[in-house]
């Protein structure tokens, strides 16, 4: 109801506030957090426009100072911001970590991500808010509130796979850039960027995880209509990681150097991984005609039943038979 909602909210743009305090007005916050930022290469001004803060390594820093002003308990928790105790004691989720605020279509905060600042493995790296009627995961795009003029303007929006990455990428200049930030790329997600342009590029990890999702997710983007190029960063790099060893410039000219459209990519990488085997090298001409089969387009689809004829050296009418009976087999 209308009325939760915008209570929850309340409690998040609070705590928003109350992060960036304990950052910017605290010793711990300054000398363990702001430094932390710092050290990454934020500036004070991406720093201050995404609103990034710190949470006090305490157990109830937020919560008693939240109660003491007057939230409701049940909004705390409903947040995330609270975690209630089985003795009905409450703590604070973020303790200790930087935060990055999750904002709405509206650029009001509605979730946060919080990320230790140990490197010990056996604590999360990141700590997400929990769904919410406020904040429903798979339809949020982290930083899309920063990058809608820019994605409209540009007609193309890039897709990276962390905070830090959209962080990194909009301080460069490039300020059409969101993240998926957890989760895996979901449907309405994509939507969401198709309200603002066709084209996506995605920027994922140079990492073997990275590679995956941008296999797996990508099929769907192709449904939804939309135009998908891919471009993958030196193993252990990421957009973040990349664009601060090279600097700007560079990270403009390696984009557009080694974008690839999806298609091509997918076929390259599935050729490669079936050698010369011929029963698998069949297996990846039946799987990248199923994703060209996803296109609605089918002038679109054509084009690339040519291209990957090439590719993959294979008679281009024996592709599009293969296409048509999909086409056939799915309506
Ligand atoms: P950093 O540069 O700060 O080390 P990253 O963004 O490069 O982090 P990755 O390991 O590449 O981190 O993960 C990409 C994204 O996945 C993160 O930004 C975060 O949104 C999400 N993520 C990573 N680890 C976790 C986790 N343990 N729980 C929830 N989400 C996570
Ligand atoms: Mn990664
Ligand atoms: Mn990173
Ligand atoms: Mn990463």
């Amino acid at each position: 109801e209308e009325n939760r909602r915008e209570s929850l909210m309340i409690v998040t743009g609070f705590a928003a506030k109350f992060f960036q305090d304990s950052m910017w007005e605290t010793d711990e916050g300054q000398s363990i957090g702001l430094s932390y930022f710092k050290e990454r290469g934020f500036t004070n001004e991406t720093i201050k426009k995404f609103e990034l803060g710190y949470s006090p390594d305490q157990w109830e820093a937020f919560t008693s100072k939240a109660i003491a002003e007057g939230y409701k308990p049940e909004f705390l928790e409903e947040s995330g911001l609270s975690v209630k105790r089985d003795n009905g004691s409450t703590y604070d989720r973020y303790r200790g970590r930087v935060m990055f605020p999750i904002h709405g279509f509206t650029g009001r905060v509605i979730a946060f991500g919080g990320r230790t600042l140990k490197s010990d493995k056996s604590v999360p790296k990141y700590v997400n808010s929990p769904e919410s009627e406020i904040y429903h995961k798979s339809s949020v795009l982290y930083g899309l509130y920063f990058a809608k003029k820019a994605i409209r303007d540009e007609d193309n929006c890039y897709l990276v796979e962390g905070y830090a990455d959209v962080l990194s990428v909009h301080q460069a200049g490039i300020e059409n850039v969101v993240a998926s930030s957890g989760t895996s790329l979901t449907v309405e997600q994509i939507r969401l960027i198709g309200r603002f342009t066709k084209n996506v590029t995605i920027l994922y990890d140079g990492d073997a995880a990275g590679i995956k999702a941008s296999l797996r997710g990508l099929d769907m983007i192709l449904e939804e209509g939309l135009n998908v190029k891919v471009v993958l960063f030196p193993d252990g790099h990421d957009p973040d990681s990349y664009v601060r060893n090279v600097g700007t410039s560079a990270f403009k000219k390696y984009i557009d150097d080694n974008k690839k459209d999806f298609i091509l990519y997918k076929t390259s990488i599935l050729l490669k991984e079936a050698g010369n085997d011929p029963i698998k090298k069949a297996g990846v001409i039946r799987e990248v005609v199923e994703s060209i089969a996803k296109i609605p387009d089918s002038i679109k689809a054509s084009v690339f039943i040519k291209e990957c004829s090439y590719q993959m050296q294979i008679d281009e009418r024996s592709l599009l038979t293969e296409l048509n009976k999909m086409r056939l087999a799915k309506a």
